[in-house]
C-alpha cells in the first residue's frame, strides 16, 4: 500500500479489499446448487409479469372467486391463458355477478348432457378444454362441495386462513385440483392477493413441480434425473427458505422459452453460465 495516500483514501481502499475478500468468500463457498438458485432469482428479479408480492390484502370480488376457482380446474394440459379465459368465459355465462352461489347450483342442476354439449361448443363453437369431458363429470362434484361445505362461497377456503397447507388441503378436496395445482392457486393467493398472511405465509408457499419447472431443475442439476416432484419441493424450500416458490415463475419460462424438451436454447438461456447443462443423463 502507498503511504503517502491521504488516510481517507487508504480507508476506502481498505474497505474495498475487505467487501471484494467476504465476496468471494461467499461466492466461493456457494454449492453449484446454490449459484443455480441465485440465476433464477436474478432471472425473476427482471421478469416483467411476475407479480411481487404486494403488502396489503386485495379482496376477492365474489364472482371473481368464483372464476379463479374455476381457473385453476381448467389450469391443466392447456396454455394457462387459454385455461384463465375459458374459465372467466364459463363463469359469465353459467354464473351471476350478484349472486355468488349461481354458478354452483347451475353447475348441479344443469342436466349432464347439456353441460356437456356447452363444455364442447360454447367457447365460440370450440371446447373450452381438451378434457372437456372429464370437466364435465367433475364441475357438478366440485360445485356440490362448494355449495355443502362453504355455503356456495368459495372464499370461505381460504378467508380467515393462515395455515397455507389447510387451504392446500381444502382445494384438493376439489376434484381436478391435485397438489401441483393447489401449490399454484396458495402462490397466488398470498402474492397476488396478500391473503394466507400474505408475506408472513411466503415460507410456506412452495414451487408447482409442472413439467417446464421439472425439466430445469433436471438440465441444471438442481435435483437427479429420476428425481420425484416432492424431491424437487424439497430443494426449492432448502435453497430458497424466505420463499421456495420464488424459484417457480424463472424455471418454468426458462423451461417455455429456452430450456425445451428438444432443441434447447442454452446460448440465449438467462441461467447458461451457471447450468451445467445435463441432457438425458
Ligand atoms: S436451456 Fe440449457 S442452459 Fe438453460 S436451463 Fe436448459 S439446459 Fe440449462
Amino acid at each position: 500500500m502507498d503511504h503517502h495516500q491521504p488516510r481517507e483514501r487508504r480507508a476506502v481502499l481498505v474497505l474495498l479489499r475487505l467487501k471484494s475478500m467476504r465476496y468471494l468468500v461467499t461466492t466461493k463457498n456457494f454449492s453449484p446448487k446454490n449459484k443455480i438458485a441465485l440465476a433464477l432469482r436474478k432471472y425473476r428479479k427482471s421478469m416483467e409479469d411476475w407479480v411481487k408480492p404486494i403488502d396489503g390484502i386485495r379482496r376477492f370480488r365474489a364472482s371473481s372467486a368464483n372464476a379463479f376457482i374455476l381457473g385453476v380446474m381448467f389450469d391443466r394440459n392447456i396454455p394457462a391463458g387459454r385455461a384463465w379465459e375459458a374459465a372467466e368465459w364459463v363463469n359469465d355465462s353459467l354464473g351471476d355477478p350478484g349472486d355468488i352461489t349461481a354458478l354452483w347450483r347451475n353447475l348441479v342442476e344443469i342436466e349432464a348432457k347439456r353441460l356437456l354439449g356447452f363444455l364442447q361448443y360454447g367457447y365460440g363453437g370450440k371446447a373450452f378444454h381438451r378434457y372437456y369431458k372429464t370437466l364435465a363429470r367433475q364441475l357438478p362434484t366440485a360445485a356440490q362441495i362448494i355449495l355443502n361445505s362453504y355455503n356456495g362461497d368459495p372464499r370461505s377456503i381460504w378467508n380467515n386462513q393462515r395455515d397455507v397447507e389447510v387451504v392446500r388441503e381444502r382445494l384438493e378436496e376439489i376434484p381436478g385440483i391435485g397438489p401441483a395445482l393447489s401449490r399454484m392457486a396458495v402462490l397466488i393467493l398470498a402474492t397476488t392477493y396478500g391473503l394466507l398472511g400474505g408475506k408472513q405465509s411466503l415460507p410456506q408457499v412452495d414451487i408447482k413441480p409442472d413439467v417446464q419447472v421439472m425439466r430445469v431443475f433436471r438440465r441444471s442439476g438442481l435435483i437427479a434425473p429420476k428425481a420425484t416432484e416432492s424431491e424437487a419441493i424439497k430443494i426449492a424450500r432448502l435453497l430458497n427458505p424466505e420463499f421456495p416458490a420464488e424459484l417457480d415463475p424463472p424455471s418454468w419460462e426458462i423451461g417455455q422459452k429456452w430450456c425445451r424438451p428438444t432443441s434447447p436454447k442454452c446460448s440465449d438461456c438467462p441461467i447458461s453460465v451457471e447450468c451445467p447443462k445435463l441432457f438425458g443423463k
